[in-house]
């Protein structure tokens, strides 16, 4: 582990202050993702700068109805919020679903965007990879990959984005305030995170002197009708192999609004409006609902451990879509695949 020094930002302007004034330096909060990066080496700042006090902690509504969550609520307490439980069950079910209760009580909303793949080679600093040293390659394409994307890949990466609560965010069309030397703006949730191109070390579109403050949920939380449905190796503790967002919206029995999200399928939350808008108006069967996964899928390619991947998307996605038309979301509990 390398030297750093520790400082701790008064307030979001000097946090801002700081962090422009030293490019090699990293804010703190959680610290869940950050101190693993740092004992392995792979992340290496010579600074420090603690948010983890800044007044970012309050669950609020907005006035056009939706709410305002600040960056630094815990995962956990954000889950358990009743405004989220009552109005947005999708997010605190796939909070829920992710890490484990001690890693959810110390991660920040804010830091949850900012987690790092999971990518085996990303932390074996003995291995190539385009993520951690731009330009040395990437070990997984033709090594093991058995957890990487199979949607958005490059010929530089095909690392998958790791967190649970993301994919809920990107499915309620969530907004990300952030705050900088230029002062503060607004990213949509779609544009936060990117795909990983020829530049796949620059994991989002956050810049480096900015923090994030806020996310906000729009008014609309699907509350009646969705599912929050993770696909993994064991029950808990463990990263997705596949994840779905599925909400629908009805009017009598015909879909009025649906949206569809999947995790760990790509280096962002994945979610495609065109597949959303094949469902307007149709009726919750399990052909649409086939349709619509095909129409997601169309473009994926699995490599050499992760083809299983795509039909496994396939198959989570109609159960998903199957159990919000029902109105019975998931049980974390129960991993049958039908
Ligand atoms: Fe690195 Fe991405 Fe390749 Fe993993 S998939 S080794 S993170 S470049």
């Amino acid at each position: 582990m390398i030297n750093f020094t520790y400082a701790r930002a008064t307030d979001v302007a000097d946090a801002v202050r700081q962090i422009a004034a030293d490019s090699t330096a990293k804010f703190i909060a959680g610290g869940t993702n950050l101190i693993d990066l740092m004992k392995e080496d792979v992340e290496r700042p010579t600074r420090l700068i603690d948010i983890s006090r800044l007044p970012l902690r309050t669950v609020e509504e907005t006035k056009d109805g939706g709410v305002r969550i600040g960056a630094l609520v815990p995962n956990s307490d954000l889950a358990w919020h009743p405004l989220i439980e009552q109005r947005y069950p999708i997010l605190s079910s796939a909070i829920l679903a992710g890490a484990s209760q001690q890693l959810r009580n110390m991660a920040s909303t804010g830091g949850n965007l900012l987690q790092r793949t999971r990518c085996a080679y990303f932390y074996d600093t003995a291995t190539p990879c385009n993520k951690r040293e731009p330009g040395s390659g990437c070990s997984a394409i033709d090594g093991f990959n058995r957890m990487h994307a199979i949607l958005g890949t490059s010929d530089a990466c095909i690392a998958a984005h790791p967190s649970d609560m993301c994919v809920a965010l990107a499915a309620l069309e969530a907004r990300v305030h952030v705050s900088g030397p230029a002062g503060e703006r607004v990213i949509p949730f779609a544009d936060f995170h990117r795909l990983p191109g020829d530049q796949p070390q620059i994991d989002t579109n956050l810049k480096p002197d900015e923090i994030i403050t806020a996310i906000e949920l729009p008014a609309k939380g699907f509350s009646s009708n969705y599912t929050y449905l993770k696909i993994r190796d064991r029950l808990s503790y463990a990263f997705a192999l596949v994840s779905v967002a599925a909400a629908i919206e009805f009017d009598g029995n015909r879909i009025k609004d649906a949206r569809l999200a999947l995790g760990s399928v790509a280096h962002k939350p994945w979610r495609d409006t065109s597949v959303e808008a094949s469902l307007r108006g149709q009726t919750a069967t399990q052909e649409v609902f086939m349709h619509a996964a095909d129409l997601l899928l169309r473009n994926a390619r699995g490599f050499s451990h992760n083809a299983f991947k795509i039909n496994l998307a396939r198959r989570t996605i109609v159960r998903a879509f199957a159990q919000a038309a029902l109105g019975t979301p998931q049980s974390q509990s129960n991993k049958t695949i039908r």
